[in-house]
């Protein structure tokens, strides 16, 4: 493995960094105040081509790979979390989903207007009575002569009320347990049937809505059936595998940021005639936070640079898990832990909402929860160490 970017990655980190700071740093504190998501937010990343990384050339995809949308998303989470959803939402969850089990039909339906973000997507699995256990999921899809109607309630589900795309996974037939769960793709978020609210209590990701969607008898067409029935837990399972690289990336973008306020405010205040970055017990915090920052960003690329030579060789990504959980955990933990430490270093103003840390604090907590809970990647990476899982 080369531990240097080449000049290609170097040149997207620079553009992602650019673009943080030009586009989304200017409004950012009056967005967070007021919980403002900005749709020409995502349309102006779409222009960047930050959705179209792992898109089949004719659907303009641009080959940066699972590593070039690592390092641009680190990027942005760095200048905001919140806006590092998006290249989940538009495309580690649903493209991916499509490479690996899309027909052609269904790849032509939705590629375009996830890639360009004319339309905003979303992967819903999490329901109120089931979040780690997929597999207790209530939502049922009942076989009609030419598709299927959807009943249910997803909850905490990212990109809602904004959605207007979806994938969604629900039960053909309970009596198979996790073998009767098949997934659907959701053309029109806005039809009859389908309700998004927003989840307006939540702790941070201010300007990246979240929330739950009702399905009342929603119609869902045979063509928008993903794989076979009941393939859908299978599918769920491989889509989570990108979408919690994405989610370290951001946790890694959230420790680098950290890390940079933290060294400047530890060279600027001053206690008892000298600056805090001159204590030890501080220079402990700031080298804990290195140290974890370091470890976090080699698994998150490694897990990228494994799932790129997957994706290089066969067009598909499948079996990249284990190294997945090892950096979607680690990184998770690294930046709530550099959370913590930077509260503890700014004392008193990181109480403070005028300073930055403190929704650095909130956001991270996320990352120990989204795309299954920190506990969970634990049980998946003992089950792999134990021999338990292949
Ligand atoms: C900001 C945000 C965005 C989200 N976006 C999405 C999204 O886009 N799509 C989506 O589908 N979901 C989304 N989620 C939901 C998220 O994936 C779930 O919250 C998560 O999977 C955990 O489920 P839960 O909250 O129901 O917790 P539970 O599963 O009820 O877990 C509660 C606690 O029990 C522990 N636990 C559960 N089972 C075990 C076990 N077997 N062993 C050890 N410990 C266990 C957990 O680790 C946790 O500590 C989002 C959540 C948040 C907060």
């Amino acid at each position: 493995m080369d531990f240097e970017f080449d000049e290609e990655l170097q040149a997207m980190r620079d553009m992602a960094r650019n673009f943080a700071e030009r586009k989304i740093r200017p409004t950012m504190e009056e967005d967070e105040k007021e919980h403002r998501f900005r749709r020409e937010i995502v349309e102006d990343m779409a222009r960047q081509g930050f959705f179209g990384c792992i898109a089949p050339e004719e659907y303009d995809g641009n080959d940066a790979g699972f590593m070039g949308a690592t390092v641009m998303c680190e990027e942005i989470a760095r200048v905001s979390p919140s806006w590092g959803l998006p290249f989940n939402l538009q495309m580690m969850g649903m493209q991916t989903v499509l490479m690996n089990h899309g027909t052609d039909e269904q790849k032509a339906a939705f590629y375009p207007g996830l890639v360009s973000a004319k339309t905003l997507g979303a992967f819903a699995i999490t329901e109120p009575n089931s979040g780690s256990d997929v597999a207790g999921m209530g939502t049922t899809a009942t076989v009609t002569d030419d598709g299927f109607l959807l009943n249910g309630t997803k909850t905490w589900i990212s990109g809602i009320p904004v959605a207007d795309v979806a994938v969604t996974f629900a039960y053909t037939d309970k009596s198979k347990k996790h073998r009767g769960i098949s997934a659907f793709l959701i053309e029109d978020m806005h039809a009859e049937g389908i309700e998004q609210i927003a989840i307006e209590s939540k702790l941070g990701l201010y300007c990246a809505p979240t929330g739950e969607i009702t399905f009342q008898d929603a119609f869902v067409p045979k063509k928008n059936l993903v794989g076979e029935m009941g393939e859908g837990f299978k599918i769920c399972m491989i889509m989570l595998d990108s979408t919690r690289l994405s989610s370290a990336s951001r946790a890694v973008g959230v420790g680098q940021a950290l890390i940079e306020y933290c060294v400047q405010y530890a060279n600027e205040r001053t206690q008892f005639g000298q600056p805090i970055g001159k204590f030890q017990m501080i220079q402990d915090q700031i080298a804990d936070m290195y140290i974890e920052h370091e470890a976090a960003k080699l698994l998150v690329y490694r897990s990228a640079w494994e799932k790129d030579k997957q994706w290089r060789a066969t067009g598909k990504v499948f079996k990249t898990t284990l190294n997945t959980s090892v950096a979607k955990l680690y990184a998770a933990e690294a930046a709530s832990h550099a959370a913590n430490l930077a509260m503890k270093i700014y004392g008193s103003y990181g109480f403070s909402t005028e300073y930055p840390v403190e929704r650095y604090y909130r956001d991270s907590k996320t990352y120990q929860v989204v795309e299954g809970t920190s506990n969970i990647q634990k049980v998946i990476i003992a089950g792999f160490a134990l021999g338990y899982r292949k």
